[in-house]
């Protein structure tokens, strides 16, 4: 489903931000992907749907050449769902126009048929009752659900996660875990970089850790954790379990 192949990124001449970063995530899998803060992990994920263009290597999409997208860009990346840690809503739009947008605009779907789809979604985070609200309205898990069910509403084939709870206050914390854990558990494809090793443990087939901009451990998750190959993601695992 995703394909990331030798892929290099520089932020400037002197700064390689990835090196030559190498791994599959199949149809229906969950790849947890976490490592200290800087080693790249934001940027390799938002290289997915070139939200960060890279300079070597290739990543495909179902089979689609990310990189080499030119016109089809939009529409791609409509079907990479993608959720930050800050929500990234629009904030001058009500939570059902926050979800109707990228349908009309992107999808060409009518306006009647993305409301219906929108408050669809909405029922299935929770969030009926919210749809006629401004986001500054709403708590952070809450938004963080529309933000979800706005990825949800354009027919992902895979969803990519960046912290998706790490802004959350802890009792926030597992209303959105337990959307992202249901969705796993219907078989999403999905990539999330997360700090919360319960729920890798919980849905994970694989974790990938990074460090200085490499991957240096890309396991099963039982073995990731059971036995953790590089000292450097042993020393990760002892500070953070
Ligand atoms: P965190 O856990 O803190 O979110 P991360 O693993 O997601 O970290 P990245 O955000 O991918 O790390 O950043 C990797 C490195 O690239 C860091 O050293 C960061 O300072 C640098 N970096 C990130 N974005 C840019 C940018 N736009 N320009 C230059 N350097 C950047
Ligand atoms: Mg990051």
């Amino acid at each position: 489903m995703i394909s990331i192949d030798n892929v290099s990124k520089w932020y400037n001449p002197q700064f390689q931000v990835l090196k030559n970063c190498t791994t599959q995530v199949e149809k229906g899998e969950v790849v947890v992907v976490c490592g200290p803060s800087g080693s790249g992990k934001s940027t390799l994920i938002k290289t997915v749907n070139a939200l960060e263009p890279i300079q070597e290597g290739t990543i495909t999409v179902d089979g689609l050449s990310i990189t080499k997208m030119k016109k089809d860009l939009p529409k791609l990346r409509s079907r990479v769902g993608m959720v930050f840690q800050h929500f990234e809503l629009f904030p001058h739009l009500k939570i059902v126009e926050n979800l109707c947008l990228g349908q009309t605009i992107v999808l060409g779907r009518k306006e009647e048929d993305a409301r219906k789809k929108a408050m669809k979604m909405l029922e299935r985070v929770g969030l009926t009752a919210h749809a006629e609200k401004y986001p500054g309205q709403l708590s952070g898990g809450q938004q963080q659900r529309v933000a979800i069910a706005r990825a949800l509403v354009m027919d992902p084939i895979c969803m990519l996660f960046d912290e998706p709870t790490s802004a959350l206050d802890p009792e926030m914390i597992n209303e959105v875990l337990d959307v992202m854990v249901e969705l796993a558990r219907e078989g999403m494809t999905m990539m999330v970089v997360t700090h919360e090793m319960g729920f890798a443990k919980k849905v994970a087939n694989r974790v990938i850790f990074m460090d200085g901009g490499e991957i240096v451990e890309d396991a099963q998750k039982d073995d990731f954790f059971g036995h953790p190959r590089s000292d450097r993601a042993q020393l990760f695992l002892s500070k953070i379990l």
